[in-house]
């Protein structure tokens, strides 16, 4: 393999708080290392029809602060056919790509997996607010996510409080639960659907509710994936089965905004630095990811292999905690 000349780096998939952190680490971390880099706009769609510039150390100042993504994403249906692949593989050759940072989630490692075995060096970054990718610990956004939806639903919590009012907040997480179970735990809900675990609404809603309410508690929150169910038809089965009044807040995509906090600035910048590394060593089809709390890499096709499960004991230590 001859010496690393030309890096591309895109963000794909869902956008995330700390992409940018991600993105400025891997232009920062080439430059340093005498690398060009080329900024891929939309994804997988960019790498197929040429969005590409250059980029450099400059000008991603001021982007560490800000969430979303500056390279924008996209999903691209022809990336996942063959010609679709073959494409973006002539086109990076074209641009003198010889290795890409895919900043994203599993259907992008896919991608990049498939692009690696065209002959394009790839290395892939966990970036995804719902943190439902199981060879790592941590998936860029996740943090920003959960103190973004925890802001949210102090204040709700304030005000069904003065009214003794019970409160459902539908959060994000179509497949995963992690976002409803660690904000419900730091808010201290009393009942927290996910769709890991079925549901018994009697036994799990208003059970919860209705003996919070005896033992004199003065709000009653659920918290619910937005996979499992809607906040609004499930409020109102609660009013009609407690008669205590309940109202129903969607905080949708609001949870995918703001200023990334200090975890993922920090984890991002780390992937990011350590992505160019890889590269810079030779390595292909890799995924940058957090394990023992170390940043390390995986096969990105073992990777894609793992399966996630959701801790039993935080959900145990959730319905202790609320009593
Ligand atoms: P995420 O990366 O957040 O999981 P998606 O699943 O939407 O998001 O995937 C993002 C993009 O990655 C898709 O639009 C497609 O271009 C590419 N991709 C997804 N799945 C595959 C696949 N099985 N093979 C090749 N490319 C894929």
């Amino acid at each position: 393999m001859g010496e690393l000349k030309t890096i591309g780096v895109l963000t794909s998939g869902g956008d995330a708080p700390g992409m940018n952190a991600a993105i400025r680490a891997v232009v920062r971390t080439a430059a340093y290392n005498g690398i060009r880099v080329m900024g891929v706009r939309k994804g997988y769609n960019g790498l197929i029809t040429g969005d590409i510039f250059e980029m450099n150390p400059r000008g991603v100042s001021e982007t560490l602060q800000r969430g979303g993504t500056v390279l924008q994403t996209a999903r691209c249906q022809e990336f996942r056919t063959a010609e679709g692949v073959a494409r973006a593989a002539e086109i990076a050759r074209i641009f003198g790509i010889d290795g890409l940072v895919v900043i994203g989630g599993d259907g992008s490692f896919r991608g990049a997996r498939d692009l690696s075995a065209a002959g394009v060096s790839t290395i892939g970054i966990p970036g995804t607010i719902d943190n439902d990718i199981a060879c790592t610990e941590y998936c860029i956004g996740f943090d920003t996510a959960l103190n973004t939806a925890m802001e949210a639903i102090d204040k709700i919590r304030d005000t069904a409080t003065s009214h003794e009012r019970s409160s459902v907040i539908e959060v994000m997480g179509r497949d995963a639960g992690y976002i409803a179970l660690h904000v419900g735990i730091s808010c201290g809900a009393e009942a927290i659907i996910i769709p890991e675990k079925t549901f018994n609404f009697d036994e799990d809603v208003l059970r919860p509710i209705i003996e919070g309410k005896n033992r004199g508690k003065s709000h009653y929150l659920v918290i619910l994936a937005e996979g499992v169910g809607s906040a609004i038809p499930m409020a109102q089965e609660i009013e009609k089965h407690t008669g205590i009044s309940t109202k129903a807040t969607v905080l949708g995509h609001i949870q995918r905004g703001g200023s990334p906090t200090v975890q993922d600035r920090l984890v991002a910048s780390r992937m990011g630095f350590a992505a160019v590394e890889l590269l810079i060593a030779g390595k292909t089809n890799r995924l940058v990811v957090m394990q023992n709390n170390k940043i390390v890499d995986v096969d990105i096709t073992e990777g894609l292999e793992m399966q996630k499960s959701i801790d039993e004991n935080l959900i145990r230590m959730s319905k202790v905690l609320s009593w």
